[in-house]
């Protein structure tokens, strides 16, 4: 079976790193993400990565402090992740490369888009740290930003959740998983697929989402497969 899509950005939420314990890092729970990822890999896809970095640190949730050094120890937190997740995909034999959006040049390469777009070429997988460098900016919208400079056939964003429901599914034993909605639904109906800001910028470029469950991260594979996975959201 051949994948439909050649180029993906995977969106990982911090969260899905940290397994049970809901902070830190669960290395096993990186390790099996990253076979999954590996797979996929192995079938040809080029693969770019956005992490976040709730499982440390939320700029938003962050009380007191100045907004913009809450989010600046946000995007470090992305960066710990990033480095989890590669140092992973390298223990699996996968080629793999970090590139931050703040420069820390000792521990991972500067973000530099057609550096980026060569080793996905090569069969490279990207992971893309510290979101999109700038404060009041969550990851979801670094990877709609990242999708469109590397030119993504599609964005996977990786949930908790099977997809968008019509309802609640916590409260309504009668709420429907949906197969697809468009961007102007998700904005309209302020659904928690993404943040408005990520909505936008995946609508003005034409860049379609798919929201699946990472629980049994394989979904990944099926999704790239064309099983009937999650929901996705497109124009
Ligand atoms: N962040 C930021 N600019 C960005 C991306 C992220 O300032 O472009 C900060 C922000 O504080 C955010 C944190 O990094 O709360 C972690 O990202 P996010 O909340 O998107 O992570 P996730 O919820 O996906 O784990």
């Amino acid at each position: 079976m051949q994948p439909i899509y050649k180029r993906m950005l995977l969106k990982l939420s911090g969260e899905a790193l940290a397994g049970q314990q809901k902070f830190g890092l669960d290395y096993d729970v990186v390790l099996n993400i990253c076979r999954s990822i590996k797979k996929c890999a192995d079938m040809g896809v080029e693969i770019g990565i956005v992490v976040g970095g709730g499982n440390f640190w939320r700029g938003r949730s962050s009380g007191k402090m100045d907004r913009t050094r809450a989010d600046h120890m946000g995007m470090l937190a992305t960066a710990i992740n990033a480095l989890a997740l590669a140092d992973a995909l390298e223990q699996l034999g996968v080629p793999v490369r970090v590139q931050t959006a703040i420069s820390m040049q000792q521990v991972a390469e500067p973000y530099i888009r057609n550096r980026a777009v060569r080793h996905l070429e090569k069969g490279r997988v990207v992971i893309f740290g510290c979101g999109t460098g700038n404060p009041f900016f969550s990851t979801d919208t670094a990877a709609a930003l990242r999708a469109a400079e590397i030119d993504a056939d599609i964005i996977m964003k990786a949930t908790n959740v099977d997809g968008v429901y019509d309802a609640d599914p916590n409260k309504n034993p009668d709420a429907n998983k949906l197969d697809s909605l468009t961007f102007l639904e998700v904005l309209s109906k302020e659904l928690q697929v993404m943040d408005s800001t990520a909505a936008s910028l995946c609508k003005d470029n034409k860049i379609p989402i798919l929201v699946f469950n990472l629980d049994n991260p394989d979904n990944i594979v099926s999704a790239l497969l064309g099983e009937n996975i999650g929901t996705i959201v497109k124009e």
